[in-house]
């Protein structure tokens, strides 16, 4: 163990990330928690549904009262081992529950049921494509182990200005999620991928999500906390050298945020080993608003846990037949599923590459579903609701507009109703909470005018104000129209199509068309 510099630590400077990976060989280490969306929770009967009154969701078992016996939840085992197999890993024939005993106010029992040395699945991996400036490149990210254990409850700090412990007057617990069920994924240490680290980092975690929400088990939802990641970053001098000290960063909470934290956290590190400090083994906060992290628990002391066989659970003992039974029915993996839309739709490597890193193919596949074409799914998605959701700082798919929606404002396009500007603001409106695309056009009174009557009289009154213009047009220069097509689109707002204007114009000064 080391006792560490008497000297506290001077702040150093961030050194360029160029700078830091011509240095340092990173490592890197994923702990990924996946809430299950199964109908009630771990071990008792409790309802999982998000957003009830704080502990209504709540009895003996959940809140750990004396005599309660809790039951294992067999849809949970059965993700669980799914989970397991889609990630190539070992199955075990026989494992346990653990008690990892450690107070916290929102663990309701003083200890969390989890699994310690008898994982359900453990030694697999996953394949993960990354894009590099040579094309996109396969690696192979090991699994550790994935086990089951039980949410925690939420604390609500109430009273300081940081919504932390520090500084508030009191706090509140709700136990609502204590007990829903969680399956951790940790990667096997990550090493040998130099500047990519960050990407790669961020690869992983979107392969993981794409992975789970193909099976089902849960709606991995970043935001949300359906899917929370863990970044383990340490740097060594070499890759040959042992692994230096690691810190945790704890609930990063989208996949742009993995990317960033690893990318902080390497530059942090090299900046403090480089001036000769050295790196404390700790978790750290990661603060989505400044891209920093900062200082939290250390990990410097083996925390000890008193980890033993939760005496109340029987053992989960999956047989042979069923776990293959689970094999045989795992859906189509999703590499091979992205390989399939992309000549499904007909789009370029490069095309699908946008698609792939924009995380948008169940996106995309769900606004083909809801009937647009791939390329105006493609469109939207990647253009302006991407920025959208890009200026806002969230991912795509936490994003307040749907497929429907956006295949919607397509056809609104696509049938005469929007032109293209009109659709862009359409989908502001949608991201800003203002309804469907339907209730938008209405509310904001967008839409191309076809009414015959109001165009008509838009036309004359174009015509009256312009009669040189009018004129000319009468004698067969067709080219000057355009300047009634002008007039006519700023009395109406821009809300008119141009070509049926032209159209009108032409004909009401008996010009051909
Ligand atoms: P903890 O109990 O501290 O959370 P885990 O074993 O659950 O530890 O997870 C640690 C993660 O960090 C794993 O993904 C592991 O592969 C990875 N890891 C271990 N050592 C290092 C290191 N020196 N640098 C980076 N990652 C590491
Ligand atoms: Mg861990
Ligand atoms: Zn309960």
């Amino acid at each position: 163990m080391t006792t560490g510099t008497s000297a506290a630590a001077s702040p150093v400077a961030l050194p360029p990330y160029e700078q830091v990976v011509a240095e340092y060989d990173p490592v890197l280490g994923l702990e990924v928690h996946v809430e299950l969306s199964t109908a009630t929770k771990m071990f008792c009967g409790c309802s999982t549904a998000f957003g009830a009154p704080p502990n209504t969701h709540v009895c003996p078992v959940c809140l750990g009262l004396p005599g309660s016996l809790p039951v294992v939840n067999a849809a949970a085992v059965e993700a669980a081992v799914r989970i397991g197999l889609a990630l190539n890993c070992h199955i075990a024939p026989w494992c346990r529950f653990a008690r990892k005993n450690y107070f916290y106010p929102d663990m309701p029992k003083d200890f969390q049921v989890s699994q310690y040395d008898e994982p359900i699945a453990s030694d697999g991996w996953l394949d993960v494509e990354i894009p590099t400036d040579d094309g996109p490149r396969t690696l192979r990210v090991g699994i550790e182990r994935a086990h089951m254990e039980e949410d925690t409850g939420k604390t609500l700090h109430v009273g300081g200005t940081t919504g932390r412990i520090q500084g508030a007057e009191y706090s509140l617990v709700d136990y609502n999620r204590a007990g829903i069920p969680l399956i951790e994924i940790v990667t096997k240490p990550l090493e040998g991928v130099g500047s990519l680290a960050p990407v790669v980092a961020r690869a992983y975690v979107a392969e993981l999500r794409d992975l789970v929400r193909g099976l089902g088990v849960s709606d991995v939802r970043m935001e949300e906390g359906s899917l929370r990641c863990d970044v383990n970053v340490s740097l060594r001098p070499s890759a040959d050298a042992p692994y230096g000290l690691r810190t945790e960063t704890k609930n990063v909470n989208s996949l742009r945020s993995v990317e960033r934290a690893v990318t902080y956290e390497m530059r942090r590190q090299a900046g403090l080993l480089s001036a000769g400090q050295r790196v404390h083994q700790e978790t750290r906060h990661w603060h989505e608003d400044t891209g920093l992290t900062t200082s939290g628990r250390s990990k410097e002391q083996a925390e000890d846990y008193r980890y033993f066989p939760e005496p109340d659970l029987v053992p989960v003992a999956p047989r042979d037949e069923w776990v293959e039974q689970l094999r045989a029915g795992l859906p189509e993996q999703p590499s091979v599923r992205r390989r399939r839309l992309q000549q499904q739709w007909g789009f370029s490597e490069l095309e699908m590459r946008d698609v792939v890193n924009a995380g948008a193919v169940d996106l995309v596949a769900h606004t083909v579903a809801a009937g647009a074409s791939p390329a105006s799914a493609k469109k939207w998605w990647l253009g302006e609701v991407a920025r959208r959701a890009n200026e806002a700082g969230h991912d795509l798919d936490s994003a307040a507009i749907t497929p429907q929606h956006v295949a919607r404002v397509q056809a609104l396009v696509e049938q005469g109703t929007l032109t293209d500007k009109m659709a862009r603001a359409v989908i502001e409106g949608v991201m800003a909470g203002e309804g469907d695309p339907d209730a938008v056009v209405q509310a904001r009174g967008l839409g191309v005018v076809s009414d015959d009557a109001a165009l008509l009289a838009a036309v004359d009154r174009a015509i009256d104000a312009l009669p040189d213009v009018a004129a000319k047009v009468r004698e067969g220069k067709t080219a000057a129209v355009g300047a009634l097509i002008g007039a006519v689109m700023k009395d109406l707002r821009g809300q008119a199509d141009a070509a049926g204007v032209r159209a009108l114009l032409l004909d009401r000064l008996g010009s051909p068309s």
